[in-house]
């Protein structure tokens, strides 16, 4: 199954990200990720076989990070897939030390698939028809984070899905 590591946005947050996703849809166009699906992701795992998502489990509910806040402050995008996103100017220092950490445990546990770089953000919208974000407004948001998710993403006809197997204690 498919499968990734993120923390999920206080309902509050959420919503306010919501409300950003919308802004970038009326400038930007192309497919506005739901609210329920609004997430941070710290490790794009990829196909993990079903016999190993126990291990990943144990594991994960024995990861018990500080926790932060996390400041957004910028928009953001990645070109190719046409992705407008949300996060920060610059790389926070918690969450690049705790994907780091995170991928030397995922790497002890016979996973693969660490990245060269890490860009912390949130997925606003897929494959925007103008990445213009001149016109959207300036983003101030705080989030407090502690627990991280083991999700598994799936497809649906109108879209991808995630669901939640474990969480950190
Ligand atoms: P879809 O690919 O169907 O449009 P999605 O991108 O939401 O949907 P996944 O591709 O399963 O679903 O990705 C789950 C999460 O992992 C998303 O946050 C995605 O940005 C991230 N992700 C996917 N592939 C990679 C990758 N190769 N490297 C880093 N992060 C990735
Ligand atoms: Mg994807």
């Amino acid at each position: 199954m498919r499968l990734f590591l993120a923390i999920e946005p206080p309902p509050e947050l959420r919503a306010r990200l919501g409300a950003l996703a919308d802004l970038a849809r009326a400038q930007c166009g192309g497919r506005r990720v739901p609210d329920e699906s609004l997430h941070l992701t710290l490790a794009f795992l990829g196909e993990v076989e079903t016999a190993r998502v126990e291990a990943l489990t144990e594991w994960l509910q024995g990861v018990s990070p500080e926790g932060g806040e996390w400041r957004l402050d910028s928009w953001g995008t990645f070109r190719r897939p046409g992705i407008v996103w949300a996060g920060g100017k610059t790389p926070d220092p918690a969450l690049t030390a705790l994907q780091a950490r995170l991928w030397d445990d995922l790497e002890s546990l016979g996973l693969g698939g660490r990245p060269s770089r890490f860009v912390p953000h949130v997925t606003l919208l897929r494959r925007a028809r103008r990445l213009a974000l001149d016109a959207l407004p300036p983003i101030a948001l705080a989030w407090p984070w502690r627990r991280l998710t083991l999700l598994r993403s799936f497809t649906e006809q109108d879209g991808p899905r995630y669901e939640a197997l474990a969480r950190s204690a």
